[in-house]
C-alpha cells in the first residue's frame, strides 16, 4: 500500500497513522493513505521553516517569481489528472473541478507577476534633513489552514501569496479531501523550492490545526472554514499577538426584483444555490423575491431544477456532484427537516437518492414561503438547499438581503440601473454581483466579506500583501 506522505524540510515522511482518502460519489472507491503528521512532526515542519525562512525572505524578487511561474505551469500542464483527482475526492462535477485546477494555475502565475510590481514609498520627512521610506518585508512563518470545499483552489491563493512575498509555510488541508494537496505540494516540491520553505502536514484540524495555531514560532494564520472554529482561532492568535486572517461562512442573498430579465433571474439562481453541490461559501441560500415576479420565478426554477442531473461526480452530464460525506448529508437532511418543521414548503428535490454507486446523492432542494427568522434563513446550511423569502418592493428586499449575521456575496437581478447602482452601494457585504450569479469571482481582485464572514484583510489580488507583508518606515538622515 502506497501511503501519501507529508512533506517536511523538504523530505517525504510517513506520520504517526494514515487518513483515507474515500471518494463520496463511491465509497468503495479508496482514493488512497495519507500519512496523519504526529504533533512532534508539526514541530519540526515550523523548525525547518523558521531556518530556511532568513535566506528565502531574502532571496530576491526574480527567483520567486520563477517558481511560482514553473509551478502555475506545472498545474496547468496536469489539469486532467489533478481534475480527476479533485473530482473523485470531493464530489464536484469533472468540468468543475478541473475549472478549479486551472484557478489554481492561474494565481500562481499571477502571484508570480504580482511580486515583481511590489512598490515601496518615499517621502520627505516632516523634519528637515530627513527622508522617510516606507518598505514592505514578509512577516515570516505562515501557517495555512484550508476547508474541503475548494480542495486545490484555496490552498493556492493562500500559499501564493505567501510564498510571493518571502514567507515560509506550514499547510495543513482539510482531512477530507488530502489528495489536491498532497498533488499540489508535489508539484510545489518538484518545481524546485528549497528545503523547509514550503511544508505539507496533513491531519486533524483539532490535533494538527489546533497545534499550528497555537505554536510560538508561527507568526500568522491564514484560515479559511466554518465560523465555529474561526472565533477559536482568532481567540487564540489573539492571546499570543499573531496576525490573523479569517474567511468564513455565508447566507448570501440573491434579490430579484419584479423587472428582471426571467432566464437571467433563473440561471444566476440555479447557478448560486445549487452548482458544486451548493458547498460554496458564496452560494445563495437565499432567493428574495419581489411579489410581481415571485411565481413565475419559482415556477421556472422548479422546472430548471427538474432537469438538473444529481449523480458520480466524473459521469459526463452529471450536473450536481454528491455531498462531501455523510456527515454533511446528514446536516443537510436535518435542516430539510428543520424547514419543513418550521412551516417553509419544499416545492422541489431534496431527497436523498441511490446511483449505480453508493454515495451521498441528495437532489438540490428549494423552499417556498419562507420567514426571515426561520433557522433555514439565518444559519449555514452549506449543502444544496435553497430558499425563498417573498419581498413587497425592492426596499423591503434590500433589508431582507441585510438582515443576517453574514457579509461575503450579495447579488441582484434586475433591469433597473437605479436599483442596482443603490444595492451596489447598500449592500453589507464584502462582493455584489449585478446580474451574475452570487458565487463566481475573479482571481485578481480582493475575495472576502464583513459582518460573520471575515476577519482580517482581505485575500486575492494585490490586496493579498497587506496580510502576507508587514510593513517598515525608516528615516534616514540625508
Ligand atoms: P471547518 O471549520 O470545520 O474546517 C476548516 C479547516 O479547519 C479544516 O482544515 C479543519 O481540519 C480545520 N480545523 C478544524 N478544527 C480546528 C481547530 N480547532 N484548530 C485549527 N484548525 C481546525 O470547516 P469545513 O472544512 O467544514 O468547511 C466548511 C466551512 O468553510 C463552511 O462553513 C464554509 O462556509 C466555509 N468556507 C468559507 C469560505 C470563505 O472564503 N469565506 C470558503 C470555503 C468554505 P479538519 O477538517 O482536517 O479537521
Amino acid at each position: 500500500m502506497t501511503i501519501h506522505c507529508n512533506y517536511i524540510g523538504g523530505e517525504w515522511r510517513e506520520g504517526q497513522g494514515t487518513i483515507a482518502n474515500i471518494n463520496p460519489s463511491d465509497t468503495n472507491d479508496r482514493i488512497g493513505e495519507y500519512a496523519e503528521a504526529s504533533p512532534a512532526q508539526l514541530d519540526e515542519a515550523v523548525a525547518a521553516a523558521r531556518q530556511a525562512f532568513p535566506a528565502w525572505s531574502r532571496s530576491g524578487i526574480q527567483s520567486r517569481s520563477e517558481l511560482l511561474d514553473r509551478i502555475g505551469q506545472m498545474i496547468l500542464d496536469r489539469r486532467a489528472q489533478l481534475g480527476e483527482l479533485l473530482a473523485r475526492e470531493e464530489g464536484k462535477t469533472l468540468p468543475e473541478a478541473t475549472g478549479e485546477v486551472v484557478r489554481a494555475g492561474q494565481i500562481f502565475r499571477f502571484f508570480s507577476g504580482e511580486i515583481l510590481q511590489l512598490r515601496g514609498e518615499l517621502q520627505p520627512s516632516v523634519r528637515p534633513g530627513l527622508e522617510v521610506s516606507v518598505t514592505r518585508e514578509a512577516l515570516g512563518v505562515i501557517g495555512l489552514i484550508t476547508p474541503w470545499n475548494f480542495p486545490i483552489a484555496i490552498p493556492a491563493w493562500k500559499i501564493a501569496p505567501a510564498l510571493a512575498y518571502g514567507n515560509c509555510v506550514v499547510f495543513k488541508p482539510a482531512e477530507l479531501v488530502p489528495g489536491s494537496a498532497h498533488a499540489l505540494a508535489q508539484i510545489i516540491a518538484e518545481a524546485g523550492v528549497p528545503d523547509g520553505v514550503f511544508n505539507l502536514v496533513m491531519g486533524p484540524g483539532r490535533v494538527i490545526g489546533d497545534a499550528l495555531v497555537n505554536h510560538p514560532q508561527v507568526d500568522a494564520i491564514s484560515f479559511t472554514g466554518s465560523q465555529n472554529t474561526g472565533r477559536r482561532i482568532a481567540a487564540v492568535a489573539a492571546a499570543r499577538l499573531a496576525k490573523v486572517q479569517l474567511e468564513m461562512g455565508g447566507k448570501n442573498p440573491l434579490v430579484v426584483l419584479d423587472d428582471a430579465d426571467l432566464d437571467t433571474a433563473v440561471e444566476c439562481a440555479v447557478n448560486g444555490a445549487f452548482f458544486s453541490t451548493g458547498q460554496r461559501c458564496t452560494a445563495s441560500s437565499r432567493l428574495i423575491v419581489t411579489s410581481g415576479i415571485h411565481d413565475r420565478f419559482v415556477e421556472a426554477v422548479c422546472e430548471r431544477m427538474k432537469a438538473l442531473v444529481t449523480d458520480h461526480a466524473l459521469k459526463a452530464g452529471t450536473h450536481i456532484g454528491p455531498v462531501v460525506d455523510e456527515r454533511q448529508l446528514k446536516q443537510d437532511l436535518d435542516y430539510i427537516d428543520i424547514g419543513r418543521g418550521e412551516g417553509a414548503t419544499l416545492v422541489c428535490g431534496g431527497e436523498r437518492v441511490e446511483r449505480e454507486t453508493p454515495g451521498f446523492y441528495l437532489t438540490p432542494a428549494l423552499f417556498t414561503g419562507t420567514e426571515p427568522q426561520m433557522r433555514i434563513n439565518r444559519e449555514e446550511i452549506f449543502g444544496p438547499v435553497a430558499t425563498v423569502i417573498r419581498a413587497d418592493d425592492y426596499e423591503q428586499a434590500l433589508a431582507l438581503a441585510n438582515d443576517t449575521e453574514f457579509g461575503l456575496s450579495a447579488g441582484i437581478v434586475t433591469r433597473s440601473l437605479k436599483h442596482a447602482s443603490h444595492f451596489k452601494a447598500n449592500a453589507q457585504a464584502g462582493m455584489v454581483m449585478v446580474n451574475v450569479p452570487t458565487a463566481g469571482v475573479d482571481y485578481h481582485v480582493p475575495f472576502g466579506g464583513r459582518k460573520g464572514s471575515s476577519y482580517g484583510a482581505r485575500e486575492q489580488g494585490s490586496y493579498a500583501r497587506e496580510f502576507y507583508t508587514t510593513v517598515k518606515t525608516a528615516y534616514t538622515l540625508a
